[in-house]
């Protein structure tokens, strides 16, 4: 801390990260994930025999069925968005939908289809998640001083650290698990918090975290790629997915993830400490690599946040290829310093030389860097056609 003449006293900046990325779901859908919009008539079609078979599957497809209408020749078919809207009504106000459906029913239904959610993700993804794979050997060859805020709530990217790098470095999630604080636990290397480890921030939550609403900690749980729906305790007599307990309080766990859905629910005290980590992650660094991130009009708090935290003469790069017009514009909102690589991020981490430049801090200006020239000049060129 140093005094100023005046008297007012300023802190060091704590030295930060060189890069900060940020995923969107355009990252994971490099991987095979099914994009939002392609889950439900995935779920709805009967083209799974496991949710056409079991208890969770029916339950969830009944509900929608009672209360959506859409048309796979179109093909019409309601957003996540809705259902979740709808199921998220019922439960903000503590209201039943009907005799059939009283609340406790509808939260059961609500994780039966966070479940089935995963379910899909883990059938329909690139089972070595080549795209992530190619990723973390980037970062462990040219720099490792990164951290990494993603949108999505799917593992595929721990699928992929734990795939390349086993035992040698660990995900830090910036948050408490409980499970790893009993005494006598047996800490699996991967989530290890210490200086060597890989920081994850997982803005809109996991699948793979489990929260209590009592004791409010979460729990991780195994990471399993394969999702059973058919697990022991599944017929429970609401329907919904299989129950998890609380080992302190007995309470059920939910699953913590914050569904895409018109109420987003952001003031989760979890997630509000994860993002408040982001963000002094982004103050702190040196560049803001976003890649596959739109944002969407729903996601008005991450504008908030990179609003607040993007400071002046910060370097960000947006990696996207998606043809939107308005993404741009949703970019030099937040900062004019904003340089746009229009390629998939799979075609990104095949261009050897920019992955390299990208992850390289140094301090000659963008344009002077060689290797960007040929996509900039691209980029800029597209932008004068639009
Ligand atoms: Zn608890």
């Amino acid at each position: 801390m140093k005094i100023n003449s005046n008297g007012s006293k300023s802190y060091k900046q704590i030295k930060g990260r060189d890069v900060v990325f940020v995923f969107g779901a355009g990252a994971s859908y490099a991987d095979g994930a099914p994009l939002q919009k392609d889950i439900l008539p995935l779920i709805m079609s009967g083209e799974l025999l496991d949710i056409r078979n079991s208890k969770t599957g029916q339950s969830v497809t009944e509900f929608i069925a009672d209360n959506f209408a859409w048309d796979n020749q179109v093909p019409i078919y309601p957003t996540l968005e809705t259902v979740f809207g709808f199921l998220d009504y019922f439960i903000s106000q503590d209201e039943h939908l009907s005799a059939q459906y009283p609340n406790a029913r509808i939260r059961a239904i609500k994780e039966g289809l966070i479940k089935l959610i995963h379910y899909v993700i883990s059938v329909k993804s690139n089972e070595q998640s080549r795209t992530y794979c190619a990723f973390w050997e980037a970062i462990y060859r040219y720099n490792p001083n990164i951290a990494i805020l993603t949108l999505n709530y799917d593992t595929l990217l721990e699928d992929a650290f734990s795939m390349v790098h086993g035992g040698r470095s660990n995900i830090d999630y910036a948050l408490h698990l409980m499970n790893y604080d009993f005494a006598g636990t047996k800490q699996p290397e991967y989530y290890r918090n210490n200086q060597a480890s890989m920081k994850i921030m997982k803005g809109h939550g996991s699948l793979n975290w489990k929260y209590c609403h009592c004791c409010k900690q979460v729990l991780l749980t195994p990471r399993d790629t394969k999702i059973d729906l058919f697990d022991k305790d599944n017929g429970n007599d609401k329907g919904g997915s299989a129950k998890h307990y609380c080992p302190v309080d007995a309470s059920e766990f939910e699953t913590l993830i914050i569904p895409p859905s018109h109420i987003k629910k952001i003031s989760h005290p979890v997630i509000s400490q994860i993002l408040s980590e982001a963000m002094r992650e982004i103050r702190s660094c040196k560049k803001v690599v976003f890649v596959g991130y739109s944002f969407p009009d729903a996601d008005v708090h991450f504008k908030a946040l990179f609003k607040k935290s993007l400071i002046h003469g910060q370097e960000v790069i947006v990696i996207n290829n998606s043809k939107s017009k308005t993404l741009k514009y949703n970019y030099l909102a937040l900062t004019d310093n904003v340089q746009f690589i229009k390629l998939s991020f799979a075609e990104f981490l095949g261009h050897e030389s920019l992955v390299k430049e990208i992850l390289t801090v140094n301090d000659g200006s963008f344009s002077d860097r060689i290797n960007y020239r040929p996509f900039y000049d691209k980029v800029i060129d597209m932008l004068r056609h639009n």
